[in-house]
């Protein structure tokens, strides 16, 4: 017991007067029963917790009108530890009139979404610029053949700014397949919270703190590759 909360293990015991709202917090997002029981078992646990979760995003209207179409979670490719920010896809997707840019870092699978004014060249490569100064400047791009992307433009910003630009080709149309995925996940945080009238940021936020298929979290994995890199760079002096 800690500050008069009780713990068991590394995970609190919810009293059943707060299990109401801890279901309202765990289903933020409406990532789904799976995703919601990893999260919340990270955190929290009472009796009959998983059963409880199950119920209530059962009974959930947004999550039922979006789960016509059930959608198998994909089978997740390991990657291996890289340099933060070394691999990272890219894609562009409409919602509602609206265009999006993705970027998804592959070991990781955190992703970063900027809503775009337009799609030029230009748009697109100062957000990137924007989301690299955060980052790091990734050392492969992998994106489709887009305009925006086989532009002369985006060519000399991968020149000047340092990175190998790989795009998808018909011999090859996986390769862009990650980003894909991510548009998917993202499109699909976007309508419901538009159904759900929610935050879609705190979804986002739900999302890559989210653990995957016995892997940690997007944002988990991004720190883990970022402390590598940090470390073997303290070593090094
Ligand atoms: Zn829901």
């Amino acid at each position: 017991m800690v500050d008069d909360v009780i713990f068991r293990d590394n995970v609190v015991l919810v009293p059943r007067s707060l299990r109401t709202d801890m279901l309202n917090i765990v289903h933020e997002g409406h990532l789904g029963i799976d995703r919601c029981k990893r999260r919340a078992r990270q955190v929290i646990f009472w009796p009959g917790m998983s059963r409880d979760i199950e119920m209530y995003v059962k009974r959930c209207a947004v999550c039922r009108e979006s789960s016509n179409a059930p959608t198998k979670e994909p089978m997740i490719p390991v990657e291996i530890p890289d340099l933060p920010w070394f691999k990272v896809g890219s894609d562009l997707f409409e919602y509602r009139k609206k265009y999006y840019l993705i970027l998804v870092h592959y070991y990781s699978s955190f992703v970063e979404v900027k809503k775009l004014e337009n799609i030029t060249s230009q748009v697109v490569i100062r957000s990137m610029k924007e989301i690299f100064s955060r980052h790091g400047i990734p050392e492969i791009l992998i994106s489709d053949n887009g305009t925006q992307y086989s532009s002369r433009e985006f060519k000399q910003f991968s020149t000047d700014w340092g990175f190998t630009h790989i795009t998808s080709s018909p011999n090859y149309p996986q390769a862009n397949g990650k980003s894909e995925r991510a548009v998917q996940t993202v499109k699909s945080l976007l309508i419901k919270a538009y159904k759900g009238n929610s935050d879609f940021e705190l979804a986002l936020l739900n999302y890559r703190n989210t653990p995957r298929h016995g892997l940690d979290s997007p944002a988990q994995l991004l720190w883990v590759a970022d402390y590598v890199v940090n470390y073997h760079c303290v070593q090094n002096y």
